[in-house]
């Protein structure tokens, strides 16, 4: 065991006696598949109200101990967060947005009454646990091991009120290309009996609960030979909100892109914000504003309206082809993806690969 320092907060360092063997591992990084291969490690850090945040470390990846009265197993105080280490052709490993990442953690955690992780203690976690499992990033085009910190409420107390413990866990999974047979135009599912999210609701929070409402409407997606769900907004079920993790632009045929304005039950996509710089430094227009499904289903049939996408960091952008619900479908099944939808595509994945100049200062090196 060894300790290493972070602006004030020690890590200690215990390393798995029993990593996988190599020819294993690499077994595995030949064909990732996504979230279901973890690393050696993991990264915890401990907190209670009395002594604040303590005791963080990297230990070998494991099952947690819970005691069966912990709070996150029934009132769902839990929140959690996802980005992605890239692998650069010199080897080095690097991360996109990680501060960006670190306040959006902070503000599920003020929603969902959880304590708020420093930033840099946040960002300091990702790179202690990516330095010792840093053979696990892939290399080939488009694969990247994501990252998936999280923090949940552990104290053993069935009375409703916010715990007085918490623990924040990162852990790490290698991912293959997400379109490994090129990039695949999808066709979503329109939700017309659920919403994600309500005013004053925890739509804005990366939170478990919210994911957990939106499966009942996968399912029907999926009975229904689409890949995701659209959400409309709770209160008129008339404007565009998002997909169950994905935000998601329309595109006119003068390149001006429509993305619905977050107003409080839409997430804040990372992914979603860098687009609309990325298209702004094209000399793109882009118009956050309340965006009508109408709108979508007249400009489709007008041609105003050529391209749609979702966005999101597993994915990056996938081409919407389609939106099908119980009435109509609009959109074709067989259409390609768009040309603004591919330019943007290859713009930040460029990027993030260290193939384009990372002109923003998006990039933090972790490994
Ligand atoms: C995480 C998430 C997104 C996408 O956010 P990124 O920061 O771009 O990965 C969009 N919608 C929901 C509901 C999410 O949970």
């Amino acid at each position: 065991m060894n300790t290493t320092s972070a602006n004030q907060v020690e890590f200690t360092i215990n390393r798995n006696a029993n990593p996988l063997p190599e020819a294993e591992r690499n077994a595995i990084l030949q064909n990732p598949g996504f979230g279901k291969h973890f690393t050696d490690h993991m990264a915890t850090i401990d907190w209670t109200r009395e002594q604040g945040w303590h005791d963080a470390r990297i230990v070998p990846y494991g099952p947690l101990q819970l005691d069966p009265a912990a709070s996150v197993l029934h009132y769902a105080q839990e929140i959690f967060e996802g980005l992605k280490a890239y692998r650069h052709a010199d080897g080095s490993v690097w991360t996109f947005r990680p501060e960006a990442n670190a306040l959006r953690f902070q503000l599920s955690a003020r929603r969902l009454a959880l304590p708020e992780l420093p930033v840099d203690l946040f960002i300091e976690s990702l790179k202690q646990l990516i330095s010792v499992d840093k053979a696990w990033v892939p290399s080939a085009p488009e694969t990247s091991a994501y990252i998936r910190p999280f923090m949940i409420a552990n104290e053993s107390f069935l009375g409703v009120r916010s715990a007085e413990r918490a623990a924040y866990h990162v852990i790490v999974s290698p991912a293959g290309s997400y379109f490994a047979k090129g990039m695949q135009p999808i066709s979503i599912w329109l939700a017309s009996e659920f919403a994600r999210a309500g005013k004053g609701g925890t739509g804005e929070a990366k939170c478990g609960g919210n994911y957990a409402a939106s499966l009942l409407p996968q399912q029907e997606a999926y009975a229904n030979g689409c890949s995701q769900v659209l959400f409309l907004d709770a209160e008129e079920h008339t404007y565009l909100e998002e997909l169950g993790g994905m935000n998601i632009f329309l595109v006119r045929k003068d390149g001006t892109l429509i993305t619905p304005k977050p107003s409080g039950s839409i997430l804040k996509g990372i992914t979603r914000a860098s687009l609309i710089q990325l298209a702004e430094d094209m000399g793109l227009k882009v118009e956050e504003r309340k965006v009508a499904l109408q709108e979508w289903r007249d400009g489709i049939n007008s041609g105003e309206i050529t391209e749609a996408f979702a966005c999101g960091t597993a994915a990056v952008i996938a081409p919407i082809c389609a939106l099908k619900s119980k009435d109509f479908i609009i959109g074709d099944e067989n259409a390609p993806a768009g040309k603004v939808t591919v330019a943007l595509r290859n713009k930040l994945t460029g990027i993030q690969y260290g193939l384009e100049e990372d002109t923003h200062g998006w990039l933090t090196r972790l490994a």
